[in-house]
């Protein structure tokens, strides 16, 4: 009697159908991998076809600023009102933004008027005084004692919004202008003066007011983010703004990036089920402010709101009530975002809700990374190299003192041992400099790979060989991630999206000897 074949023979057997091998490596499946730039990123497995709805955040998400020009703009406003407002001497003013250097996920430590960025471990990598890089004794002096640095104290700031970078900026010239004029700067009170300052630029409307001067110097419009809600609606899915802007602000902005762009939707509102303004994430998540009902000239119609409509406008509200007027709860939402506080993280402690985060700084990252594959390559055998290494030289020092401890007790081999030992400890020589030139070039060749992506602070995700405290956010805390909304066009609305199988770094080192 023929033994029935297990299920997993069967399996291999497809596999291994010359037929099917023939589809896969057809030339038509060839380069249907997106550019890694433009591709959507796994943490944590996600199936599109259980998402009901789909929910976005406006400022940085659906409308992509251009980041140099909006915080330039920003910096020289913040700027004005510090010497119009809170007596900051006149010449500042000629102060220059500097984009490169300020990145997000920076801290600032109002104790010491620094600014550095930190490793997974809460360990601080690069930091500056003003513009000043402090040595390595410096940093090691003020930063590595005992106490684990808590970024909840009111001494720290983290900048972890792009529209927080021109206060980063603004903090560090103000006190480099200051100091080289030999005046003793408060530290706490720049940071908090340029906080409120900023802060007042954008409640008051003066920031918009500009902005909306000239939106098209400000925003650039996706050209693909159109098709890419339409697709979304198509696969059925129902779409939400959730913004913290106003209402006058958001119906401006969203004309601008999607009215007329696609004959079936002439206007911006037409994609989306619900449009919520004036948000306020995180309290959005957290807090039981009431849905209010605006007209389209943004006078209040409902202050009592009960169910939420198709084409009607809302203001405030919260997740509680959302999920339940909308029907929605829990994971069959998925909320996309630019803040890794406010959009992210502060939801995905309070809600079941499933996060995909935009990173528009990723595009050029993994461009700069592909560009300096050879480079990265290099950097992981020097790693490589230097652990084995490491292990080698360890090992001949162990035969070596066992040799001492042979020649010291004496006896009739003792001359021999002696060659012995001299050639070993040649050995041991020869290991340490070769471990030493790993070292060096290990050194050289991550800092020239680092600085070429910035100058000061080298990859946003990384901090020397680890990831960066804001790339270890976005691993622990985001879905997804990608570079813009339009990536979702060249997903199906029912992807699985699945994430790389984890791996641990004892799996890593047997993957490496196998
Ligand atoms: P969202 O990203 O669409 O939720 O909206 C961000 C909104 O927050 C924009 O209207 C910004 O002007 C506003 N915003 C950003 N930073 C600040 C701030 O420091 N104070 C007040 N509003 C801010
Ligand atoms: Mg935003």
């Amino acid at each position: 009697m023929a033994i029935p074949k297990s299920p997993a023979d069967s399996v291999q057997d497809v596999l291994r159908d010359p037929e099917i091998q023939r589809l896969i490596d057809s030339p038509e499946h060839q380069g249907l991998e997106l550019s890694p730039s433009r591709q959507i990123y796994t943490n944590r497995a996600l199936q599109m076809d259980q998402i009901g709805v789909v929910g976005f955040d406006m400022d940085y998400t659906l409308a992509v600023y251009s980041m140099r020009q909006i915080e330039e703009l920003a910096f020289h406003m913040t700027l004005d009102r510090l010497v119009a407002r809170r007596g900051y001497r006149d010449e500042l003013r000629n102060l220059k933004y500097d984009h490169e250097y300020v990145i997000r996920g920076l801290v600032v430590d109002k104790d010491y008027g620094n600014i550095f960025k930190m490793d997974r471990h809460n360990h601080v990598g690069r930091c500056y005084h003003g513009r000043r890089q402090l040595s390595l004794d410096e940093r090691r002096a003020l930063y590595q004692t005992n106490e684990k640095i808590r970024l909840s104290l009111p001494r720290f700031a983290w900048i972890d919004t792009l529209f927080s970078l021109p206060e980063a900026c603004l903090y560090a010239e103000i006190i480099e202008a200051q100091e080289a004029r030999g005046e003793r700067v408060d530290y706490h009170k720049v940071y908090d003066d340029t906080r409120e300052s900023i802060d007042e630029v954008h409640r008051d409307g003066s920031l918009k007011s500009e902005l909306r001067k000239d939106l098209g110097r400000f925003i650039k419009p996706d050209p693909e983010l159109p098709s890419a809600l339409h697709k979304l609606r198509s696969g059925g899915k129902k779409l939400f703004v959730l913004t913290n802007s106003l209402w006058d602000y958001t119906d401006a902005v969203m004309s601008f990036v999607l009215d007329g762009r696609l004959p079936e939707y002439p206007s911006w509102r037409n994609y989306f089920d619900y449009v919520v303004v004036g948000a306020q994430k995180p309290a959005f998540f957290a807090e039981h402010r009431p849905f209010i009902e605006l007209n389209p000239n943004g006078s209040v119609d409902r202050t009592e709101v009960d169910s939420l409509e198709r084409g009607k406008i809302y203001e405030g509200g919260n997740l509680f009530d959302f999920e339940r007027m909308s029907g929605f709860a829990g994971d069959r939402v998925l909320y996309v975002g630019d803040h890794i506080y406010g959009d992210i993280i502060r939801n995905r402690k309070a809600s079941q809700w499933r996060t995909c985060f935009i990173v528009q700084e990723l595009e050029r990252e993994i461009e700069y990374i592909e560009e300096h594959a050879e480079d990265v390559l290099r950097l992981n055998e020097l790693d490589a190299m230097r652990a084995r290494l490491d292990d080698m030289i360890n090992h001949h020092k162990l035969l070596l003192n066992a040799m001492d401890r042979r020649i010291e007790r004496g006896g009739p081999l003792a001359s021999d041992l002696e060659a012995r030992r001299q050639r070993e400890k040649q050995d041991l020589e020869k290991l340490r400099r070769a471990f030493k030139a790993t070292l060096a070039e290990g050194a050289e060749l991550e800092a020239r790979f680092e600085t070429g992506a910035n100058a000061y602070w080298g990859l946003v995700f990384k901090e020397g060989n680890e990831n960066s405290r804001f790339g270890e956010q976005v691993e622990d805390y985001a879905d997804l991630y990608t570079s813009r909304v339009a990536n979702f066009l060249y997903y199906s609305p029912m992807q699985m999206f699945r994430s790389p199988r984890a791996t641990m770094p004892h799996e890593r080192t047997t993957l490496r000897r196998g």
